[in-house]
């Protein structure tokens, strides 16, 4: 221990992978602000697997791009693997870039370089990080044959199909052998079918080679199969779903068990659906019951005065 520079830095705690804790990103637009994340809680452990849910524009994108590096957050606090950053260097944040984490995105194509093959779109980042042509190619085979691509090491992108594309993809963001992989909409533009091909294949990452994974996805059928799930709405996490597997008989059935989530300062979002059937706006009576606490419309009978 250095004791001549303390750590001014409160203590990270390291169970969690990724931590952030009241994030803010406000995007400034002349004289227009944009509030994409405004107090974001999440916590992800090293080896996870887990899934963001949320409508569009509700910041799925903007977590993503501050948790790869390629943005910074406006407040509050976002670690990944104890690195801070909000105060990363931006020469921290290159070497982060290409060597924590590794990014899927939806659009197929902004993933390839379009006149290379698979094997050398693999091989780009490893030489650019100064590996060497021969360990850099065999990596590269390694890498196309666990994405199940072994068979198209010289095609180029337009003559893959989508799903093969997102599988380079994928092959790509390993290449350097990042702990963290952020996949964006990764099967947004492809078929059922294809799409869960491609979830089959980031699974086996997470599970062979313990890369943690965040995937952001709208595809009910990918967000049923994982773990956990939270809901972004309006730039917080609004629910965290758990998998779980129950048993009718000796029928075993999957269901996610859902949760609202309540931030620090007791901050919890009433579903849409809700506000909107009892008219709950602006104020709402608030009743401790027993064991549990009810809200009403602020129209509600007051609490009768106990004699
Ligand atoms: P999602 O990925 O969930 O669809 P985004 O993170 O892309 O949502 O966007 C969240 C909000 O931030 C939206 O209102 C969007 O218009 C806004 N936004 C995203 N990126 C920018 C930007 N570069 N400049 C201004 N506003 C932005
Ligand atoms: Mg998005």
């Amino acid at each position: 221990m250095n004791l001549d520079q303390p750590d001014a830095t409160p203590q990270i705690e390291d169970s969690y992978y990724i931590l952030c804790e009241d994030l803010f990103k406000i995007y400034k637009q002349e004289d227009l602000e944009v509030v994409a994340l405004r107090g974001l809680d999440l916590k992800v452990r090293r080896g996870e697997m887990m899934a963001i849910v949320g409508a569009s524009g509700s910041g799925k994108t903007t977590l993503l791009n501050i948790l790869s590096g390629l943005d910074t957050p406006s407040a509050g606090r976002a670690s990944v693997g104890g690195r801070n950053l909000l105060t990363m260097t931006s020469a921290d944040l290159v070497t982060y870039r290409r060597k924590e984490v590794g990014f899927v995105w939806q659009q197929t194509a902004r993933n390839l370089v379009p006149y290379l093959s698979s094997l050398q779109n693999v091989e780009l980042p490893m030489i650019l990080e100064g590996i060497d042509a021969g360990p850099a190619r065999t990596r590269g085979r390694e890498l196309l044959e666990i994405v199940g691509l072994g068979h198209r090491l010289e095609m180029k992108p337009d003559r893959l199909s989508g799903g093969e594309q997102q599988r380079v993809a994928i092959a790509v963001s390993l290449a350097n052998d990042p702990p963290l992989l952020l996949a964006d909409e990764p099967t947004g533009e492809l078929d059922s079918q294809t799409a869960s091909e491609i979830f089959s294949v980031l699974y086996t990452l997470n599970q062979e080679l313990g890369v943690t994974v965040v995937i952001v996805t709208h595809d009910p059928a990918i967000a049923n199969q994982i773990d956990r799930v939270v809901a972004i709405r309006d730039g917080r996490i609004s629910t965290e779903s758990f998998r779980r597997v129950a048993f009718e008989g000796r029928e075993a059935y999957v269901y996610h068990d859902e949760y609202a989530v309540v931030d620090r300062t007791g901050r919890l979002q009433i579903p849409k659906e809700y506000l909107e059937r009892l008219d709950l706006k602006e104020r709402a009576r608030i009743r401790l019951e027993g064991d549990h606490v009810e809200v009403l419309p602020e129209d509600a009978a007051p609490e009768e005065e106990e004699a």
